[in-house]
């Protein structure tokens, strides 16, 4: 493709100086605007910038040198090479001109030769700036924009939008198991697959779209004039097109799949970049629920995020802590062949309000919560339905050997409240925001040093008082128990709330008792509380 040709703008209150000079460079292939002062100059350059300003020095209200100070304040997408036509060619003149801003000086009168030499000089550095933002802005493996150039572009589409009250939707996409990929078939098969992944998305979009590599395996598309509904439409054509891609590697065919998180702006998007923080923030979900899906944004929020910890507040007290180590473990798993009135009686029994769902395998499959049940329960024939009519399979799922400050962060992040902790895809156990607290809490009071975090908390935890917790805690199960039993005795009825109430306080008091029991040992010997199956369920 021929280079476009190079856009003038010539400045001059003298029509007949902008007529000839218009002529002779349209000749010579650059394509020409006119303007007859520096106000109307600017309003040109705002709508369209040229790669050349060929202004006169004397004009009325903004003359030349003045006009040259403003494009060279302005944020604009490219430079503006600046030539001014004068007959002044005093040295101080000169040094005026070139303190302005300007790059040359043609004298008048104008010599055709002349300019259009002067022009050449120019256009070498037109084209160098040009292809070093070219190469500033574009991916080299992948053709697509560069996330510097994405976040510029962004910011101007931002302010575009919501100048005109339009929607505007962002799209995170993350290649699935991508270094499998590489480690199996090497890197150049792992470029290629990204090449052609990279072509499938600009394939995907319109022209007035943007693509992104945003980093590695993750791509970022921005969708103008677009809303939520229309981005996770979009996404869900994408995931299938990627899903469908075939990479032959010698006897093998390699497919992928790729996760994707998709948002909108909303009334508390308050600047660009979290726009594609909150598609990032869905992207995780969708990482954590089980990859190559959707989830939108909006179907994981509530409006109650919270700021991310730096990395000094949190690090200490979890290093080396996992999932496996907090996690409250799993009560009971539902069966995917139950009915959902048989699970309805159940979550009554047992006053428990959500519980994994597992296959004939006991792998988990989703997830079921009072609320789904609710949605289901209107229609009566529903309650002889099989579970998986119902259960929400976007589960948050991460492996018991995960490092606690990941699923800590997330819950930091996201609005959804608990994860499911599994062991080779069976759930062991959940994590909740009052899970974390609960352990929290015992961290910091189990180190003396309320108010302020310790250094690795699991260290500086004195034995001494983990013992004195111990006792402590175990009267009080002791005490709850014993008043349980009083209280049975008495009841004339009703008493199913009573035994729920007590047992709920002596599962939290046992879910404690482990919990320090596990300080109160030498290193190595700790309990682990994920191999004693407790109580009656989850209730946080
Ligand atoms: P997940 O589903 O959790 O995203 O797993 P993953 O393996 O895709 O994620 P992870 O972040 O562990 O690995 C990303 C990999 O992408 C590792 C890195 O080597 C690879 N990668 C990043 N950039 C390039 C690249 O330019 N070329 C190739 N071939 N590989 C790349
Ligand atoms: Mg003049
Ligand atoms: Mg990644
Ligand atoms: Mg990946």
């Amino acid at each position: 493709m021929p280079p476009a040709p190079a856009k003038v703008l010539l400045v001059d209150d003298d029509p007949a100086i902008l007529r000839i000079l218009a002529h002779w460079l349209e000749s010579a292939g650059y394509e020409v605007r006119t303007g007859c002062d520096g106000r109307e100059a600017l309003a040109l350059i705002e709508a369209d910038c040229p790669d050349f300003v060929l202004t006169d020095w004397e004009m009325p209200c903004i003359d030349g040198p003045a006009l040259c100070r403003r494009i060279r304040a302005m944020d604009l997408p490219h430079y503006v090479y600046v030539l001014f036509l004068t007959a002044k060619s005093s040295p101080g003149e000169l040094v005026l001109g070139l303190e302005a801003g300007a790059d040359d000086f043609l004298c008048k009168p104008v010599l055709r030769e002349e300019m259009l030499a002067r022009m050449c000089a120019g256009m070498r550095v037109v084209r160098l700036e040009r292809r070093l933002s070219q190469m500033a802005n574009t991916d080299p493996l992948t053709g697509l924009l560069t996330q510097r150039a994405f976040f510029e572009r962004l910011e101007q589409e931002w302010h575009r939008v919501r100048r005109h009250a339009l929607p505007l939707s962002c799209v995170m996409v993350d290649v699935d198991y991508f270094k499998r990929i590489n480690d199996t078939f090497g890197h150049p098969f792992g470029d290629g697959v990204l090449r052609a992944i990279g072509e499938c998305l600009r394939e995907s979009v319109r022209e007035s779209d943007l693509v992104c590599r945003y980093g590695g395996e993750e791509f970022c598309i921005l969708l103008p004039e677009t809303d939520s509904r229309g981005a996770t439409q979009w996404a869900e054509r994408v995931r299938k097109r990627l899903a469908m891609l075939a990479f032959p590697a010698g006897e093998r065919v390699v497919r992928v799949t790729g996760s994707f998180g998709t948002t909108e702006i909303h009334a508390d998007t308050q600047r660009a970049g979290q726009l594609v923080d909150q598609a990032d923030q869905a992207l995780l979900c969708a990482k954590q629920s089980g990859r190559d899906r959707v989830i939108c944004y909006e179907s994981i929020q509530t409006a109650d995020g919270m700021p991310v910890p730096s990395d000094g507040q949190s690090g200490c007290l979890f290093a080396g802590v996992t999932a496996r180590d907090v996690m409250t473990p799993l009560v009971a798993s539902l069966r995917k062949s139950m009915t959902v009135g048989e699970a309805a009686e159940y979550f009554l029994r047992s006053r428990i309000n959500s519980a994994p769902v597992v296959d004939e395998e006991g792998k988990l499959t989703g997830m079921l919560s009072e609320k789904d049940l609710m949605a289901a329960m209107v229609s009566l024939e529903c309650w002889s339905h099989p579970l998986s009519d119902v259960i929400r399979s976007n589960v948050i799922v991460y492996e018991e050997r995960e490092p606690i400050r990941t699923i800590y962060e997330f819950l930091c992040r996201v609005s959804i409240r608990r994860v499911v902790v599994v062991s080779r895809g069976a759930p062991t156990g959940t994590i909740s925001r009052g899970t974390l607290l609960r352990w929290f809490r015992n961290q910091v009071l189990g180190s003396g040093l309320m108010g302020q975090i310790p250094r690795s908390a699991a260290e500086n935890r004195s034995s001494q008082w983990c013992c004195r917790d111990l006792e402590r805690t175990a009267r009080t199960i002791a005490a709850t128990a014993g008043r349980l039993q009083e209280e049975l005795a008495d009841a004339s009825g009703g008493r199913v709330p009573l035994v729920v109430g007590a047992a709920t306080r002596i599962q939290e008091l046992v879910n404690d008792l482990l919990a320090n029991a596990r300080d109160a040992e030498p290193a190595g010997r700790g309990l682990h509380s994920g191999t004693l199956m407790l109580g009656s369920g989850h209730t946080d």
